[in-house]
């Protein structure tokens, strides 16, 4: 039976932390669902269709791996795909409680499926979407921490030159 986990997030923007994470899971899975949660009650920068498909024009580098959305809970999700695991990335000490917490209380709710850790590359250790964001609102350089695409959209978000 092929290894499938998905890798639930927001990506707002994809930046090349994840990228590093799917790049890694890929060694470990056949399959990686990079999964969009669609939560209504969050703000975002870019719309889920911007994400979708700054995503895909990410990954066009790497065969074996699907973009799709869902809503409610996690592990349902990966059921629903029969993916036995739940991929995240670790960066810094900061990222360790919340995810503990919450790899657990999916056990809790399914123990089927498992939730794999990968630690991130020491050159993305702080990069996040948010900081990112921050930077770039501010016009500050966001190159090399993002896709082309990304830094291009960004850009343009923001009023900047492309
Ligand atoms: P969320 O809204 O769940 O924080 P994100 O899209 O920000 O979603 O992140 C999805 C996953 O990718 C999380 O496991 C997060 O820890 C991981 N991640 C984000 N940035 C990086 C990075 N620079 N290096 C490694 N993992 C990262």
């Amino acid at each position: 039976m092929p290894k499938v986990a998905i890798y639930p997030g927001s990506f707002d923007p994809v930046t090349n932390g994840h990228l590093d994470i799917i790049e890694r899971g890929l060694k470990l899975f056949d399959r990686i669902i990079v999964a969009i949660l669609t939560n209504p009650g969050k703000k975002f920068l870019f719309t889920l269709e911007e994400r979708i498909e700054m995503l895909e024009a990410s990954m066009k580098k790497f065969s074996n791996v699907e973009i799709d959305t869902f809503d409610g809970l996690t592990v349902d999700y990966a059921a629903q795909r029969n993916a036995q695991g739940i991929l995240r990335g670790l960066r810094a000490l900061s990222d360790f409680e919340y995810e503990f917490q919450m790899a657990l209380m999916n056990r809790r709710l399914n123990r089927e499926v498992q939730t794999v850790f990968l630690m991130t590359g020491l050159r993305w250790i702080y990069t996040s979407s948010s900081i990112i964001k921050e930077a770039a609102q501010f016009g500050g350089t966001i190159k090399g921490m993002v896709p082309p695409v990304v830094e291009k959209r960004i850009k343009e978000k923001f009023g900047g030159q492309s």
